[in-house]
């Protein structure tokens, strides 16, 4: 069984899908391991790190050649994968929705593409859930970030030239990224509140020390869909959301917004009219910006600046710590495998619930009933 692993070639792409610990793991479970020469310079992990763990180090060609398994963080394009095994299978961020012509593409060359981002949400997938892994260095790097672009300081400080106060943050959206967001402007010193549309998440918010901002007294307020994802809401609760946010947001100095729903734009939270409420020299990091953005006026990888208030949002948070964010990628990609191998057939072999969930292709046909339907 051989695995390829080539270098990302999407721009702004830093990560690599395989960490010399998963290549040698990978090799413990018998197979051959092939690293495209430079895949790991970006993230931190010499060609040589990888040598070392056991696996063959050659060009882009020679990596694929005869591959069973090519594991990813974006799919590559098909072209790359020309020598592959047929029907062999690839693991890797397919963004299905929007790059259907991928998907489409990968059916015709006879691949099985394998998306690691419909990872069904179980406990018993939760070491394989590249969603996870990746928002949780999301959400701390956010607050980093709009930390960096803020003016002032994060916590109160008593000093003899007087006091500074502490910051306001206020977190939108509370899954992964959101709680992650929550814990780091609390371990900077700020004063954190958060809010969600499913209210499981209050004690959650509660618990890491923050103040849970929800809308009460809305028929169907309740926002947990299927998974433990959100769903969109109904519109007088965007209504009464929206006035609550008014009232609060203008007495924030960091915003940082995580709020996603599968298969759609991401929810409109924050209106320009609502951002010139808030303090000049204020700080939005939106979270969501690749997916539409949660607010109004945000621009991928690039400060803009409304009303005196800086909006930030990078394409692609968690390339912006790519040792950590491969490390993590990569023992997602190794958990999944390693849980469904079979050791008489020397491969992996998927059960029907995970198979059917992140499986988009398969014997020259588009088989995933989310593109299907
Ligand atoms: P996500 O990235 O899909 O969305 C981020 C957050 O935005 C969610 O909490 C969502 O409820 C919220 N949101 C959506 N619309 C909103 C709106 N209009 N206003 C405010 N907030 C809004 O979510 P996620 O981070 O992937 O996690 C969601 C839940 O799933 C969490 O409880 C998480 O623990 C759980 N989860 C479980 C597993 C597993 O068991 N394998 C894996 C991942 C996540």
């Amino acid at each position: 069984m051989k695995i390829a692993i080539l270098k990302e070639r999407a721009s702004g792409e830093t990560r690599v899908a395989a960490s010399p610990e998963t290549a040698k793991k990978f090799a413990a479970l018998g197979c051959s391991v092939a690293v495209e020469a430079g895949a790991g310079v970006i993230a931190s992990i010499t060609d040589a790190a990888y040598a070392e763990a056991g696996a063959t180090i050659a060009d882009a060609a020679a990596t694929v050649k005869d591959a069973d398994i090519v594991l990813g963080i974006q799919a590559p394009e098909v072209a790359l994968l020309a020598g592959a095994k047929p029907g062999a299978w690839v693991a890797a961020l397919f963004d299905p929705f929007a790059k259907r012509e991928v998907v489409d593409a990968y059916a015709a060359a006879g691949y099985e593409a394998l998306s690691m981002e419909f990872m069904p949400r179980i406990t018993r997938a939760q070491s394989m859930d590249v969603l996870s892994s990746q928002s949780n260095l999301a959400g701390y790097k956010a607050v980093l970030a709009a930390a960096d672009a803020y003016g002032r300081a994060f916590p109160m400080m008593m000093t003899a030239a007087g006091t500074v106060q502490a910051a306001r943050a206020f977190i939108m959206g509370v899954g992964v990224a959101g709680l992650q967001a929550i814990a780091t402007a609390r371990r900077l010193g700020a004063q954190v509140s958060a809010t969600d549309v499913r209210s499981a998440t209050k004690e959650q918010i509660q618990s890491l020390g923050a103040k849970p901002i929800f809308v009460e007294n809305v028929a169907g307020i309740e926002g947990e869909g299927s998974g433990g994802y959100a769903t969109e809401m109904s519109p007088e609760y965007q209504k009464a959301q929206a006035e609550l946010v008014s009232s609060h947001i203008a007495k924030q100095d960091i915003v940082i917004t995580t709020a996603l729903i599968p298969g759609r734009a991401a929810p409109r939270l924050i209106t320009d009219e609502q951002i010139a409420t808030m303090k000049p020299g204020s700080v939005i990091f939106d979270l969501a910006v690749a997916q539409g953005g949660n607010v109004e006026g945000s621009v991928p990888d690039e400060v803009v600046v409304k009303h005196g208030v800086k909006i930030i949002g990078y394409s692609n948070t968690p390339a912006q710590l790519p040792a950590d964010a491969s490390a993590l990628f990569a023992r997602n990609h190794y958990n999944f495998l390693s849980a469904f191998w079979d050791k008489e057939q020397g491969k992996p072999v998927l059960d029907e619930e995970i198979g059917t969930a992140i499986r988009l292709t398969r014997g020259g046909k588009v088989v995933n009933e989310r593109l299907l339907g």
